[in-house]
């Protein structure tokens, strides 16, 4: 199978060209015709020679994203699910704002993206990992989802100004060059898992001449993998990191994420003080409260003592209920009473209160009901 062109960055590339005696300047418009213009096809790229043209399909794939299913609303949040060359369907999920998350105004498209086709981490509360893994994602696959979201609104905006001036409307919405700017790598898989995958691709998504999206503006999440964490921490971008971290305690953290009994909470807790040490950044805890299992106040009081300890900030989610799964969302009075418990305690917390949970929007889910759907018509 050929490499794809969107897994390679720039400088590569000119190593290539270079080595083809292309002058350096074609390289320029490739990335043009790749990042600016999205192009989906080689005989789309009208200003490169012909016969460079045939080489570059030689010698790489240029794959896209087929949209198999698309959940949510036009203003609320949006699922699409997408199929790749090898028929294995990854998740992305467009959230329009999220100051939960970041408290900036400016926020106003966040795409969560996949990094792998299932997960073999098996938290026990997660839809992902219930198939296991399958495998990981190219640089190109993770790359796509964002330029493929890109596509999708470009093609809407299009669709509506035809609509509009259908209508006699003089209106026509202002072409969007930049739809996306925030990435969570928080869709399937665990990201930490893939790192060299992943690197690449946040650092085509990052740069000036691929996706443009600045580093602050891109956060990994992770479950709590310690020593990618500390090789994450001498990377030279400054990405922002969420632990998954759901229990400050090892007792019940043992009992749904079993990555826990590789990576303790002390193992843990070093890795996050390296990474802070090193980026002097501050450090989100992800908590998703589930009824009965980690949403008591007694645990309140070492999350409190943990996020006092790395200086984070803790994101309250309430768990979106997972079809054939036992664990249930709390009531909201739970939440909030959790929530007050933190601040009491001087914690900077935020509690999600939005509905994602009406289009499955939790990791995962959307994949899974799609594949069982499919292993019934079969
Ligand atoms: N593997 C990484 C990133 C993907 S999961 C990680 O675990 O951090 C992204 C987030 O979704 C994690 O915080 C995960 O715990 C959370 N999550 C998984 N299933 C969920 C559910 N049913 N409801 C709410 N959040 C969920
Ligand atoms: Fe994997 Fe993250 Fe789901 Fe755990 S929560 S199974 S690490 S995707």
């Amino acid at each position: 199978m050929l490499p794809d062109i969107k897994s390679l960055t720039r400088e590569e590339l000119q190593t290539r060209f270079k080595n083809w005696n292309e002058p350096v300047y074609r390289v320029t418009q490739l990335l043009d015709w790749l990042y600016a213009r999205r192009a989906m096809a080689w005989d789309a790229m009208t200003n490169l020679p012909k016969q460079l043209r045939e080489k570059l399909r030689e010698n790489f794939s240029l794959q896209t994203l087929e949209l198999v299913r698309k959940q949510g609303a036009h203003d609320t949040t949006q699922k699409f699910l997408w199929r790749l060359r090898d028929h294995s369907l990854v998740e992305s999920v467009l959230i329009p704002a999220n100051p939960a998350l970041y408290s900036d105004a400016s926020d106003r498209h966040t795409l969560c993206i996949s990094t792998q086709v299932g997960c073999a981490y098996g938290c026990k509360f997660c839809a992902s990992g219930l198939d296991g893994w399958k495998r990981n994602l190219t640089p190109d696959e993770i790359v796509e989802q964002v330029l493929a979201v890109e596509r999708w609104n470009e093609e809407k905006v299009r669709s509506e100004n035809v609509e509009r001036r259908t209508e006699g409307g003089s209106h026509l919405a202002p072409p969007t060059s930049h739809f996306v700017n925030n990435i969570v790598v928080m869709g399937m898989g665990e990201p930490l898992a893939n790192y060299d995958n992943l690197m690449k691709a946040l650092k085509i998504l990052n740069a000036p001449w691929g996706g443009g999206i600045g580093a602050r503006k891109i956060t990994i999440s992770t479950s709590g993998l310690a020593p990618q964490i500390r090789r994450l921490a001498k990377e030279p971008m400054q990405f922002r990191l969420a632990i998954s971290l759901h229990s400050a305690t090892d007792e019940m953290r043992n009992k749904i994420m079993p990555v826990n009994r590789k990576y303790p909470l002390k193992e843990l807790i070093h890795a996050c003080e390296e990474y802070q040490y090193e980026k002097g950044r501050m450090i989100t805890l992800e908590y998703i409260l589930i009824a009965g299992a980690n949403d008591s106040i007694d645990q309140a009081g070492p999350l409190a003592s943990l996020a006092h300890k790395l200086f984070a900030k803790v994101n309250l989610i309430p768990y979106n209920k997972v079809d054939g799964l036992k664990w249930e969302r709390p009531s909201e009075e739970v939440c909030e009473k959790f929530l007050t418990a933190l601040e009491k305690q001087k914690v900077t917390a935020t509690l999600r209160r939005e509905k994602g949970g009406d289009i499955d929007a939790a990791c995962g889910q959307l994949r899974l009901k799609t594949e069982r759907e499919l292993a019934k018509t079969v």
